[in-house]
């Protein structure tokens, strides 16, 4: 194939036909499009834009590039969210289980992490013998018998889009939302599902830092996957602060797991919760938010999304024993209080800084082959409104070395603000993007 007049095309402004679209896609995923014309494209897009029908063909021509999961007939909706990103979000941990408790198929299929954002997967991966890396047959089976799984995505899936992700990377094309919005639509399409919530975080810590970028990013992904048949919603999501009360691989999902005790952060739960309604109203098994919320909180509350949870983890290869006692027991040799040089209001703690220190300690990666700490991190972080006496405890770190911890702390201390007064917050769901 000659890619030079589709380059030509898209430089001049030019719209792309579907066949031209699919044409590219299926000669790149076959090595035939050297790199260097790819990336002239990817560029050219960046800056020209695709419209929704061009949207709409690298999204399938994407998502076709390799396996899809296919599921058999069952009355339970199949269903999934995705979250653009950030710190201490351990959602995914909590309400995959959740939805499966409300009748759902839940074929979770996640990501690392890369720079501040933490990823599902290597929070999961932090439980000794849980394994990400399952075959499509397993993830059909475990989502037909157990209603949830959470794993990678298959080298056989979005081939396409792993390559074309991976050139983005180094040349300054990854913002582009036609881009973004084709790339993560594939990845969840080929899922077959037939509802899927959005989460679009925007501030310091989150892949769109403003409100504005964020509520395009999500209106084009929700226009799209409407239209392709998947009902779709997506929420907005203040990142400024971060979710829960932890940041770290093990001290997430030691707070995921307090979630489903019923004794989560509140910030943490009101977005479970926010999650599951919305898809149970997507689904048609709620007429309305006030009916959907006590739903998703009552059964959160019944505890058999934790028996869930176990059930998952031993379907992916945990000994539940084991796991108990590494949740209970394992710490970073050194751990640390952080506290408040002042008595106050906290008014605010920064994500960016605390995720940077989470990644700087060893619990965040820079490259993609990087290995991670899955024990070190921030937790017990005081939350924003919150009392605090000079002396008292902002934080605890949890670091692989003394020093390490205290280098930490210096930074993390900035992260806060104590002032005399609660400062106006910001909603944690602004928005609702239908
Ligand atoms: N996440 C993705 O999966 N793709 C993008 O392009 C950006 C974020």
């Amino acid at each position: 194939m000659n890619a030079l007049p589709l380059i030509e095309a898209k430089r001049d402004g030019k719209a792309l036909s579907e066949r031209q679209i699919h044409s590219i896609v299926g000669a790149f995923t076959r090595h035939e499009i050297p790199d260097y014309q790819m990336a002239a494209l990817l560029m050219a897009i960046l800056f020209r834009g695709l419209d929704a029908t061009e949207t709409r063909a690298l999204t399938v021509a994407l998502r076709d590039s390799g396996q899809k999961l296919t599921f058999p007939n069952d009355p339970r909706p199949l269903v999934d969210k995705h979250s653009t990103g950030g710190v201490g979000d351990k959602v995914s941990l909590v309400l995959a289980p959740l939805l499966a408790c409300l009748g759902f198929r839940v074929p979770m299929i996640s990501g690392r992490g890369l720079g501040i954002t933490g990823g599902t997967l290597d929070k999961l991966e932090s439980i000794s013998g849980y394994t990400t890396g399952l075959s499509v047959p397993h993830i059909i089976q475990q989502v037909q018998e157990i209603g949830c799984v959470i794993c990678g995505q298959t080298d056989d899936m979005v081939p396409a889009d792993r390559a074309l992700y991976a050139l983005r990377d180094v040349t300054g094309t990854v913002p582009s939302v036609p881009l973004i919005t084709a790339s993560i639509l594939s990845k969840k399409f080929a899922e077959s599902l037939n509802c899927l919530l959005l989460d679009v975080k925007f501030g310091v810590a989150a892949f769109m830092q403003t409100e504005t970028q964020a509520r395009e990013l999500a209106t084009s992904m929700v226009r799209l996957a409407n239209e392709c048949g998947v009902k779709t919603r997506a929420l907005l999501t203040d990142m400024n602060v971060p979710l829960g009360r932890a940041a770290g691989n093990l001290l997430e999902v030691r707070e995921a797991v307090e979630c489903l005790e019923g004794r989560g952060p509140a910030d943490l739960e009101q977005l479970v919760v926010e999650s599951a309604a919305h898809l149970l109203m997507l689904a048609g098994k709620a007429q309305n938010i006030e009916s959907a919320r006590p739903a998703a909180i009552d059964t959160l509350r019944s505890r058999k999304p934790l028996a869930k949870w176990e059930q998952m983890l031993a379907a992916q290869g945990v000994d539940i024993d084991s796991y108990h006692k590494q949740v209970t027991h394992q710490f970073a040799p050194a751990i640390v209080e952080v506290r408040a040089d002042r008595d106050g209001l906290v008014q605010h703690c920064d994500a960016r800084l605390i995720g940077e220190v989470v990644r700087d300690l060893g619990g965040g990666r820079m490259q993609k082959e990087s290995s991670i700490n899955p024990l070190v991190g921030v937790d017990q972080i005081v939350k924003a409104g919150e009392p605090v006496a000079r002396g008292t405890a902002l934080c605890r770190l949890h670091a692989a070395t003394t020093s390490a911890a205290d280098v930490a702390a210096t930074r993390v201390r900035l992260a806060f603000t104590v002032g005399d007064s609660a400062s106006a917050r910001v909603g944690l769901v602004t928005d609702v993007i239908v």
